[in-house]
C-alpha cells in the first residue's frame, strides 16, 4: 500500500481554493483531539470523456447523513458541495484521484460539548494508485483475521464515517502489517465477520454471493451496493446473512471492495488459501463489470459517474 501523498496544489476550504501547504488546523481543534470529523473517499476515474467522479451522489448522502448522526450541520448546500468536489479536481488537473471531503470541528470548544468550535469544510484530492499493492486486484491479498473486533452496536454509529471510528481500523491493519498480512477482517461482537479495516467483504460458496447482513457494525459500503447491483445485473444470487468466521475457510472464492480497494480478491486467510487460491470466476466476472464501468468503458446503465466538467459547472444554489 502507497502510504504517502502525491500532493496535489489546491484544497477547496469554505468556498475558496487554498494551497495544498496551507490547509492545516490548530493543534487545539476538536477533530485533532478527538477525532470529531466527518469524512468521504470517492475515486475520479480517466474515462474516455474526461474525468469522472464515481457515485458522488451516494457519497455526498452518506457524508451528510454521517454530520447527522453527530449533530453537525453542514454549512454547504448539497449542489454546494458537489460543485465542490468536481472543481478540485479540474482545478489541481487531475485525473485519476482520490477525492476526501471532509466536514470538521475545528479550534474553540474546550469539552466535549462542541458548539464553540466552528464547522470547517474541506475538499482535497490527490493521485493515489492501488491501496492494497501492485498486484492486489490481478493476483489478490493475503488476509487474516483481526484480534481486534468491530464495536458493538449503539457504541459507534458505524454506519456513519467519522474520524474517530478510525483507530478502531489502525489498530487492525498495523495488526496485519506486523504480521505479514496485506489487510484485516474484522468480526463483530458476536464473533461473526464482520468487514476490513476500510472495506467489505464477499464470499462465494457454490456459485453464490454471501455477505454479512446490516447488523450495525459496518460502514455501507458504496462499492458493496455497487457489487450487489452488478450481481443482479450477472443473474449472481446473493444472499445477506450472519457469516460465521470458518466459512472464510470454506468459500470457493472471497474478495474486498471499498473505494481505495476496489474489488480486490482475497486468495489466503489466515494463511489458508481460498479455495484454489487463485482468482475465482465469480469474483473475476464482477471485478471486471466494475472496473469497465468505473473507467468508463462500459455502459453507465445505473448512472454512476459524474462527468467533473459537468459538475464544476453546475451552479452553487
Ligand atoms: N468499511 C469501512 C470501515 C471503510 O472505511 C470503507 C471505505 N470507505 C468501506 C467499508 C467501503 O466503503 P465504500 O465502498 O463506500 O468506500
Amino acid at each position: 500500500m502507497s502510504g504517502q501523498f502525491a500532493e496535489s496544489s489546491w484544497v477547496w476550504k469554505d468556498g475558496t481554493f487554498i494551497p495544498w501547504a496551507d490547509a492545516q488546523v490548530h493543534v487545539l481543534s476538536l477533530a485533532v483531539q478527538f477525532g470529531s470529523s466527518i469524512f468521504e473517499g470517492m475515486r475520479c476515474y480517466a474515462t474516455p470523456a474526461g474525468p469522472a467522479i464515481f457515485r458522488l451522489d451516494a457519497h455526498l448522502r452518506r457524508l451528510y447523513d454521517s454530520c447527522r448522526v453527530y449533530r453537525i450541520d453542514v454549512p454547504v448546500t448539497r449542489t454546494e458541495f458537489e460543485r465542490a468536489c468536481c472543481e478540485t479536481v479540474v482545478r489541481n488537473g487531475l485525473e485519476d484521484c482520490y477525492v476526501r471531503p471532509m466536514v470538521l470541528r475545528g479550534y474553540g470548544a474546550a469539552g466535549m460539548l462542541p458548539d464553540a468550535s466552528p464547522i470547517e469544510v474541506y475538499v482535497p484530492a490527490w493521485q493515489w494508485g492501488t491501496y492494497l499493492g501492485p498486484e492486489a486486484l490481478t493476483r489478490g491479498v493475503d488476509v487474516c483475521t483481526a484480534t481486534w473486533h468491530r464495536p458493538r452496536p449503539n457504541t459507534f454509529p458505524a454506519m456513519a464515517k467519522s474520524a474517530g471510528h478510525y483507530n478502531n481500523a489502525q489498530l487492525m491493519k498495523m495488526e496485519a502489517a506486523a504480521n505479514g498480512y496485506v489487510e484485516a477482517v474484522a468480526l463483530g461482537p458476536e464473533g461473526l465477520v464482520s468487514e476490513g479495516s476500510g472495506q467489505n467483504i464477499f464470499l462465494v460458496r457454490d456459485g453464490t454471493l454471501v455477505t454479512p447482513a446490516p447488523d450495525g457494525t459496518w460502514l455501507h459500503g458504496i462499492t458493496r451496493d455497487a457489487v450487489l447491483r452488478i450481481a443482479t445485473d450477472l443473474d449472481v444470487p446473493v444472499r445477506e446473512e450472519g457469516v460465521p468466521r470458518e466459512s472464510l475457510y470454506m468459500a470457493d472464492e472471497a474478495f474486498l471492495c471499498g473505494t481505495a480497494s476496489e474489488v480486490t480478491p482475497i486468495r489466503s486467510v489466515d494463511r489458508i488459501p481460498v479455495g484454489s487460491g487463485e482468482v475465482g470466476p465469480v469474483t473475476r466476472r464482477i471485478q471486471e463489470r466494475f472496473l469497465a464501468t468505473v473507467r468508463g468503458e462500459y455502459e453507465d446503465r445505473h448512472g454512476w459517474l459524474t462527468p467533473v466538467a459537468v459538475g464544476a459547472g453546475r451552479s452553487g444554489a
